[in-house]
């Protein structure tokens, strides 16, 4: 076995790491580390420090580590049959029959499910088809899709664009032109303090219809939203906002996209964010929670609507061209089987209503008061804490002050993994959704510790 200084060198020296500072890593400044093992809502790097994860690696380890369901139903399936493709018409039985699982669960108008490896790309795939789609009903010119800033939807070309954070445009030519940003449903950072939840939502209606016809209801193909916004800092909707949304998009006959890479699969305690807001999306994206991230796989689940006009599209035009070697991958949706298994069978999305609930709860009780702290957030098994300068007068820390970093870094010694949002001034909390209320005493005790500490 390698000794962890060498392992080390030869990380620094060979493996380019995503979402890193690569100057800082090469000077051994990130707090990044070799993990080794996990059990349950615990993970224990090379060193043999045992570390709560918070986080849940990054939002997607639902189930928990250390499932031996899922990881002997990866063996058995590798050992059967490691791989075969889906291109004309192939599958494996483990590929059928998470499709029917997935098609199941999900809202009542879905219809078929193009499985991927991640959310990024099944994302791509979305817009893809919103393309086609259009292109097959003959108005190519109904292209432009609309996103949200603060929106997180994956790091490709499009999909990259579709996120609405500068820090994954920064010096990558992003974004696209074919995309637009409208308002962040951030009732908390809202324009105008005056303005009443009700009124906020108001006026993320009118932020979107004046976009729509800015550029021209016959140009815009497609809205995509986060039910509850994620990596934007756990931002859960202002009631009513998507119940002001989806008429505008019907009216102008654009599609919904829901991507349901984080709230899928009982992060919210509900099968996907959309049956929790009473969304009718005509897309759905799902990854992470779909095999709790024991295997890549991910999933553009299609609504009817489309469904019918792909179907004929091809008896006109030939095969659809859009395939991944990996579509459908059978190791992958072995894992997909077993992990709604494991999540079904342990009560996890209502473990994740309740000790979730209870989570946000302990954490406000513990911080809401502190003069630091201007909100503590969330829905389900997920919950942000958003600290300011100044609470009264609303004076917000610059993200150069790095105050997330700093508070994470201070969680992390007291041996909890949390997440600073890239925004700079928020601390994530999306644990495995079996976390118990211990576990969430643990969490909420560690993070207070590191408050005191840093702030
Ligand atoms: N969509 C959402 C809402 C996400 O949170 C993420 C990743 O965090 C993605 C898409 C991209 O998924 P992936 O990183 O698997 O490509």
């Amino acid at each position: 076995m390698l000794r962890n200084d060498e392992l080390a060198a030869w990380d620094r020296d060979y493996f380019f790491h995503p979402s890193t500072h690569l100057a800082q890593h090469a000077r051994g400044e990130t707090q990044g580390r070799i993990m080794r093992t996990g059990h349950g809502v615990h993970i224990e790097d090379r060193s043999g420090q045992q570390l709560l994860d918070a986080f849940a690696g990054l939002y997607c380890v639902n189930a928990g580590y250390g499932r031996t369901e899922i990881s002997d139903a990866i063996a058995e399936q590798a050992r059967e049959l490691a791989y075969y493709h889906a291109y004309v018409g192939h599958g494996t039985e483990a590929s059928v029959t998470l499709a029917k699982m997935v098609i199941d669960r999900a809202p009542q108008n879905m219809s078929k499910v193009y499985f991927g490896l991640g959310g990024s790309d099944a994302n791509e795939t979305n817009i893809k088809l919103v393309w086609y789609y259009n292109n097959i009903l003959g108005r190519p010119e109904k292209k432009k899709i609309i996103s949200r800033w603060r929106a997180y939807h994956g790091s490709g070309l499009m999909t990259g664009s579709l996120t609405g954070l500068d820090s994954f445009h920064k010096k990558f030519d992003l974004p696209l032109e074919q995309v637009k940003h409208t308002e962040a449903p951030y009732f908390y950072r809202r324009p105008d303090l005056n303005m009443s939840e009700e009124q906020f939502v108001a006026h993320c209606a009118a932020e979107l219809e004046a976009l729509i016809e800015r550029e021209g209801p016959d140009t815009i193909a497609a809205f995509i939203g986060e039910p509850l916004l994620g990596t934007g800092g756990i931002v859960p909707p202002p009631a009513g906002y998507w119940d002001a949304i989806q008429p505008i998009l019907d009216k102008h006959d654009i599609l919904l996209i829901a991507d349901e890479v984080v709230c899928g699969f009982g992060r919210l305690g509900s099968n996907f964010g959309s049956d929790f807001y009473g969304m009718k999306p005509d897309l759905m994206t799902i990854a992470k929670g779909l095999t709790s991230a024991y295997a890549p796989l991910s999933g553009s689940i299609v609504g009817e609507r489309m469904w019918k006009v792909l179907e004929d599209g091809t008896d006109e035009f030939g095969p659809i061209g859009h395939g991944w070697t990996y579509s459908a991958h059978p190791i992958g949706a072995a894992a997909g089987i077993a992990n709604l298994e494991v999540i079904e069978k342990l009560g996890l999305q209502d473990n994740a209503r309740d000790t979730g609930a209870y989570f946000r709860k302990s954490m406000a009780e513990a911080l809401g008061n502190h003069p630091n702290v201007g909100e503590v957030r969330g829905e389900g098994m997920l919950c942000a804490v958003e600290f300011v300068k100044d609470r009264d007068n609303r004076i917000f820390f610059d993200a150069s002050e790095k105050v997330g970093a700093q508070l994470a870094a201070a969680t992390l010694a007291n041996g909890v993994i949390t997440r600073a949002m890239p925004q700079g001034d928020i601390l994530g909390f999306a644990p495995p959704l079996c976390i118990t209320r211990e576990e969430v005493d643990t969490v909420v005790a560690a993070t207070k510790a590191a408050v005191d500490k840093v702030l």
